[in-house]
């Protein structure tokens, strides 16, 4: 285990224990998150070394990287994912004309498939060998790490709920800020921990996701981030549809991983009153963060 003792966007060392959670999804294994008295970022700290965080992800279910859904739920995702690809290619369009479109942690691929037919050309990242190999059989230019992608060679760049997962975010925002044309712009999708819904689950909340999310953003400690890279935040973009899957997993997940009907429920009026409250405070779910270069 590592523990983090700065923070890595302001420095500082004052750090405060927000809450205790569990990794529910997998390995039920107990992490505290702290929150930096700064920025406030939140971190998993203590959290595994980066060599060891991928045995976290080896759950035969794990949807981001699952081929073939085989439950309710992952169909459930599924359908939400293939609705949300087709809205996520139309939002970039608002920003740039199709050029060059990087997705970094692309998974199998499905978002560049269907950008690719929409006229992008494309670079995909991802370290997961096994999802990878499943984007690479019908994308080109899908590679490990973001080394082999040119630099400033891309007018869009989007991560779709993957900064939270990396390790080093300094680096990782270095490396795709020299990856971006002059005027490009960046997509990044993580989970608001100031969302109604993470407010009122707490440590059952399945915005958190430990150990695999290693950082848990609020709309300050991003802007500050994109910031120290010269990227300019325009808007930011509310992902309604998230508010009901990460509910209905709260649910289960505070329920020892059960969802009966009343819990089904509770997570959809939960749902709603979050994207309701976050009409007047901005603070959905999850956010898109729209930047430029
Ligand atoms: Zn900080």
């Amino acid at each position: 285990m590592q523990d983090i003792n700065t923070c890595p966007i302001c420095g500082s060392t004052q750090l405060y224990t927000l809450l205790r959670t569990r990794d529910y999804h997998y390995t039920q294994e107990e992490f505290p998150l702290k929150r930096c008295q700064e920025c406030s970022l939140t971190m998993t700290t203590p959290r595994p070394e980066d060599n060891d965080l991928a045995r976290y992800y080896n759950s035969p279910e794990y949807l981001s990287h699952n081929a073939r859904p085989t439950t309710l739920f992952a169909l459930a995702y599924r359908l939400a994912r293939h609705f949300t690809i087709r809205n996520k290619e139309k939002l970039l369009r608002k920003y740039q004309q199709q050029g060059t479109l990087l997705d970094f942690g692309c998974g199998t691929g499905d978002f560049l498939r269907h950008a690719q037919q929409c006229g992008w050309q494309t670079y995909g990242v991802e370290p997961s060998e096994h999802a990878r190999a499943i984007a690479a059989s019908q994308l080109k230019n899908v590679y490990a790490t973001i080394d082999l992608v040119p630099l400033k060679s891309c007018s869009a760049i989007t991560l779709w709920h993957v900064l939270e997962h990396v390790p080093d975010l300094q680096r990782t925002l270095t490396e795709l800020a020299n990856r971006l044309t002059s005027g490009g712009t960046i997509f990044v999708a993580v989970p608001n921990i100031e969302s109604a819904d993470s407010l009122y689950y707490g440590p059952t909340w399945a915005g958190l996701d430990v150990p695999r999310h290693l950082w848990h953003f609020n709309r300050k400690s991003m802007e500050r981030l994109l910031q120290q890279h010269a990227l300019k935040l325009v808007r930011t973009i509310p992902m309604k549809l998230d508010a009901y899957y990460v509910s209905l997993l709260s649910e289960k997940y505070r329920h020892n991983n059960r969802l009966n009907i009343p819990g089904y429920v509770r997570a959809m009026r939960r749902a709603l009153m979050s994207n309701r409250t976050a009409r007047t405070t901005g603070e959905y779910s999850s956010l898109i963060y729209v930047a430029t270069k």
